[in-house]
């Protein structure tokens, strides 16, 4: 993928709207548009501290919103900026999700996860998809963007907490099983009424592990993303690279097949040195 060049320099933006999402979880939103698609990064730079990918949690044109947890030095500096403050952006980087119209997707979200998730079904949905949006987290008050997607028209929302605080209690990957088996049920006895035709899942890597395995098991189209420590974010310095594909242009949004044959994907990711740590 291309990345004109003008996106590949950083520019600063006054950040518009602050929400805390979580105790630990904020949105920034942006006056802007970078024609975005769900499923692209941005590199989020905080003059002064480093420059960081996240995800786009929407890009309607006008603005533009990021969503993100206070876990390192970053992060937790980012999450202290106020309503005016200026933050540097380029991008946005990466392949992305992609759908037919009037498609049935099963988005599966897990942590931070949910905001591109949300971004695909908004887009979606315009394209007169169906979705059912598949929310986990560790317990109630980690859950993010459920009111957003509860109010997508078309959207039907299943919620897993690992505390049983909120909905299914365990993982949302139970959840897909239920729907892909009673899929395969209604395959075989010839019906294809809302059927599922595609999964897109974000979230920890041992979620897109086992998302992954049961879409190859039943025999379901399935775009993860997959994410590594990127610098440059266009392919040029190559600390993304798994297996010989860089994450940063050829990715993060990966189809099963190719995802599952990289010997990293659910094993090691790489830090800043592209030292291999296990998973
Ligand atoms: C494509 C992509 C999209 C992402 N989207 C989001 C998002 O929407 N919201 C969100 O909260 N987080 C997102 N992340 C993760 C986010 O970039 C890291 O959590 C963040 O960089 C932590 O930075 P820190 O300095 O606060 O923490 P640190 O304490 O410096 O790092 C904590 C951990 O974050 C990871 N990390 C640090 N720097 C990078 C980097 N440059 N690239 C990749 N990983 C890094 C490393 O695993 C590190 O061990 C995304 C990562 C990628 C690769």
């Amino acid at each position: 993928m291309h990345t004109p060049q003008q996106n590949r320099l950083p520019k600063t933006y006054r950040i518009s709207a602050v929400t805390r999402e979580t105790e630990l979880v904020t949105s920034f939103t942006f006056a802007v548009s970078l024609g975005a698609k769900p499923g692209q990064f941005i590199m989020v730079w905080l003059p002064g501290s480093d420059e960081i990918p996240m995800s786009v949690a929407l890009d309607d044109g006008k603005k533009l919103q990021i969503t993100f947890f206070a876990v390192g030095d970053t992060t937790k500096k980012l999450a202290t900026l106020k309503k005016g403050d200026l933050v540097g952006l380029r991008g946005p980087f990466g392949t992305h999700y992609e759908w037919k119209p009037e498609q049935h997707l099963a988005l599966v979200a897990g942590g931070y996860g949910a905001a591109p998730m949300y971004f695909a079904a908004v887009e979606a949905a315009k394209d007169g998809c169906s979705i059912t949006a598949i929310v986990g987290a560790r317990s109630k008050t980690h859950l993010l963007y459920l009111d957003a997607f509860a109010g997508l028209s078309g959207t039907t929302l299943s919620v897993a907490t690992d505390d049983g605080s909120q909905g299914h209690k365990g993982y949302n990957v139970d959840l897909l099983r239920e729907l892909l088996e009673s899929r395969t049920l209604r395959l075989r006895s010839g019906s294809t009424a809302h059927a599922v035709d595609q999964v897109f899942a974000c979230g920890p890597e041992r979620m897109l592990v086992a998302v992954s395995d049961l879409c190859a098991e039943h025999k379901v189209v399935c775009q993860l993303s997959l994410e590594r420590y990127m610098k440059c974010g266009y392919g040029l310095c190559g600390n993304c690279v798994i297996n010989g594909v860089r994450m940063c242009v050829d990715g993060p949004v990966m189809r099963n097949e190719i995802a599952r044959t990289f010997t990293e994907f659910g094993r090691y990711h790489r830090d800043g040195l592209g030292k291999k740590h296990s998973l």
